[in-house]
């Protein structure tokens, strides 16, 4: 008889922990928003201490190589001509198949011209896109050639050049994009401080 008396007591126990159980699933789908969130149409708000791409304000970096050399990984590669002070850009590049968003390049600019975004997107199916060029142009800008050319040409004694006489950089087709992220994150990092 007490056998029978537990079968049918643990059967009923069952039945209402699962009850209880259930209730409170019920309460939440009923109560608590959605969390899912449908990503690529939507993103969630990413904290501002995010470590994501970096981006270069290329115009301050003066080609000094500390975040390179503070890099665990190897995977910032610099290159540029130095004109005096001017420089003539070749590549800045972070390969993030390497990159361990560590943020030990940051601290280290002495101009503080090389920031991380809360940018995060990398997925493709080309695993060389993984390599980005943070440069906003190559070579140099018409105003660096024009002061080159007026130096040089002021040491061989000759006439100044003109300005419409010099070339636009090369690679400055998503400059605009560029612009915008720099302008963001400066907006962002004004705010913080
Ligand atoms: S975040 Fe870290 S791993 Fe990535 S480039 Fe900077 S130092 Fe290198
Ligand atoms: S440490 Fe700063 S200034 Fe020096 S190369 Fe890197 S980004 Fe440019």
């Amino acid at each position: 008889m007490g056998a029978v008396r537990d079968y049918f007591g643990n059967i009923a126990s069952a039945l209402t922990t699962t009850a209880k159980g259930m209730s409170v699933t019920l309460h939440h789908f009923r109560n608590e928003p959605p969390i899912t969130v449908q990503y690529p149409f939507e993103r969630m708000n990413i904290p501002d201490r995010y470590r994501g791409l970096h981006i270069l304000e290329q115009d301050k970096c003066i080609d000094c190589h500390l975040c390179a050399k503070a890099c665990p990984v190897d995977c910032i590669e610099i290159e540029a001509i130095h004109h005096g002070r001017t420089l003539e850009w070749k590549k800045f590049t972070i390969d993030y198949k390497k990159c361990i968003f560590c943020e030990f390049c940051i601290p280290p600019c002495p101009v503080d011209c090389i920031h991380m975004t809360t940018e995060y997107e990398l997925a493709t199916d080309n695993v060389d896109d993984m390599t980005e060029d943070l440069l906003s142009w190559t070579g140099l800008r018409p105003e660096d050639q024009f002061a080159i050319e007026a130096s040089e040409a002021k040491k061989a004694g000759k006439a100044a050049p003109t300005k419409a006489a010099t070339a636009a950089p090369e690679g400055g087709g998503d400059d605009d994009d560029k612009a915008a992220k720099i302008a963001a994150i400066k907006a962002r990092m004004a705010k913080k401080s």
